[in-house]
């Protein structure tokens, strides 16, 4: 049995207050001063904790309140109302949403499983991931001690290509040389944002995150100066085909990415030809085309392939097309030619839940970037002031490395638990299994499909006269 993988996380305060989603609005008029005020009865204690007297009527907001409504229900003159933040409402956007964006802020915190306590919250479906549901049905018989129990579930998985098969001698020794593959505990790549309050410290951070982790992160070469040099082995340089000299590569470093361009064959030539044992991924926009790219570089011996989706989870050439249904198309399409096992796929593009990475890796994806993610675990709104070049409200170019990588660590462990709760309710234990198990899920368009399209169809020789 392999080595057990835990995240050790621990809580890491927040350096802002953050954005609550509602406030308690109470107003003077008609209180009664009641000897015993139901804001004192609050079982979460927020009023006492907001060291404010209970018998004042205030308007406040703030991130304490649980949302349990029991003083907004027990006042005697319905004096207390609550009210939504138009602060948490302006937050980010229709993918980022503001409660994915608190969820993170939450699990970045803490480190734990985010728990609503009042059931499920979200969308049953909806565009993207959402549309698509895990299979659950080993939920009834759940590992008796725990996600980190005996029963192990391994999410390592291997990046490069895997050999269809080894071949032993006589005395049980491997024959010829092993494997040449980068193992990682965990389907996730940390990969630096396209926007944000980034400073060499906050970049720094994510590379200790990424080192503590035992995974990669993926980051432009112009970003990587002297004081990462020497975390080589955690990083993945972006390098342009052009322009960037391969000597500036870190020494130590496994894997790094180019664009795809007509002529990637000479870059990765002349990248093998300074870096022999170096893995070079290529990628590949999420767009039309993309199948026959994606074939031509694992027929050219790519062993590595990226589809970038948009920042928000979708094709970059076409908004109405979803990250899910890219990956899937490229992972039948490698089936079908029979080379699926000789190529890692990767996948990127708006995965913002933890879910998002079990939902990838069923529809084909080997493992996944996470961006901005690790940019909101550092308290980020999604405001976008920073690329329109005013202050982050946040100050995240402040933090020190150690808070940076402690938040990010507190992020993924909290992940890296729902994926092995995920795993363990389907009955897999082992990522590398997961990959392209569609029979583990339900889609919604197929399942519509199958309950409605033949309503109103009348059957030949059936029809009423
Ligand atoms: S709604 Fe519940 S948690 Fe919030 S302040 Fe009132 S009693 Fe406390
Ligand atoms: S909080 Fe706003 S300004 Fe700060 S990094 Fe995030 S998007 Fe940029």
């Amino acid at each position: 049995m392999p080595s057990k993988y835990m995240i050790h996380t621990k809580p890491v305060p927040n350096r802002f207050q953050p954005v609550s989603k509602s406030g308690i609005i109470a107003w003077e008029e008609g209180c009664l001063k009641c000897a015993v005020c139901v804001k004192k009865r609050c079982v979460y204690n927020v009023y006492d904790r907001r060291g404010i007297d209970s018998h004042h009527m205030i308007e406040s907001i703030d991130n304490l309140c649980m949302n349990c409504y029991s003083c907004v229900q027990n006042c005697p003159k319905e004096l207390i109302h609550k009210s939504l933040n138009p602060e948490f409402n302006a937050m980010g956007d229709s993918h980022w949403s503001p409660p994915i964006i608190v969820r993170l802020w939450n699990q970045s915190q803490t480190g734990k499983i985010p728990v609503s306590g009042a059931g499920y919250p979200g969308p049953f479906s909806g565009p993207g991931f959402d549309s698509m549901w895990t299979d659950m049905s080993e939920i009834v018989r759940p590992t008796r001690d725990g996600i980190h129990g005996r029963e192990y579930i391994s999410t390592a998985v291997d990046l490069g290509k895997t050999p269809e098969h080894l071949i032993f001698n006589g005395s049980d020794t491997l024959e010829g040389e092993p494997p040449s593959i980068i193992d990682i505990p965990l389907p996730i790549i940390l990969k630096m944002p396209s926007f944000g309050a980034i400073s060499t410290n906050t970049i720094k951070g994510w590379a200790m995150g990424a080192r503590r982790l035992g995974t990669l992160i993926a980051l432009p070469m112009k970003k990587i100066d002297s004081v990462l040099e020497d975390r080589g082995d955690c990083l993945m340089p972006l390098v342009l085909p052009k322009g960037t000299s391969v000597g500036n590569i870190p020494k130590n470093a496994k894997i790094i990415e180019i664009p795809w361009t007509e002529g990637w064959q000479e870059v990765v030539e002349d990248i093998k030809g300074c870096f022999p044992n170096l893995f070079v991924s290529v990628r590949i926009p999420m767009a039309e085309g993309m199948e026959e790219k994606a074939l031509s570089l694992a027929r050219g011996g790519i062993s590595i392939i990226h589809l970038e989706g948009s920042l928000m989870s979708r094709f970059m050439d076409n908004n109405a097309r979803n990250l899910k249904d890219g990956i899937r198309s490229v992972h039948i399409k490698l089936v079908e030619e029979n080379i699926r096992d000789g190529v890692t796929l990767l996948a990127s593009g708006g995965l913002a839940m933890a879910e998002h990475v079990a939902k990838a890796i069923i529809c084909g994806a080997d493992t996944v970037f996470v961006d901005f993610p690790i940019l909101i675990a550092l308290e980020c709104r999604m405001c976008r002031r920073c690329t329109k070049g005013l202050s982050c409200p946040v100050q995240i170019d402040t933090a020190s490395p150690n808070w940076v990588a402690s938040r990010v660590v507190n992020l993924i462990g909290a992940w890296h638990n729902q994926l092995i709760e995920v795993m363990g309710a389907m009955g897999i234990r082992d990522a590398r299994r997961l990959r392209g198990e569609v029979g583990r899920a339900m889609f919604f368009d197929d399942m519509d499909r199958t309950a409605f399209e033949s309503m109103g169809q009348v059957e030949e020789g059936c029809e009423l006269e």
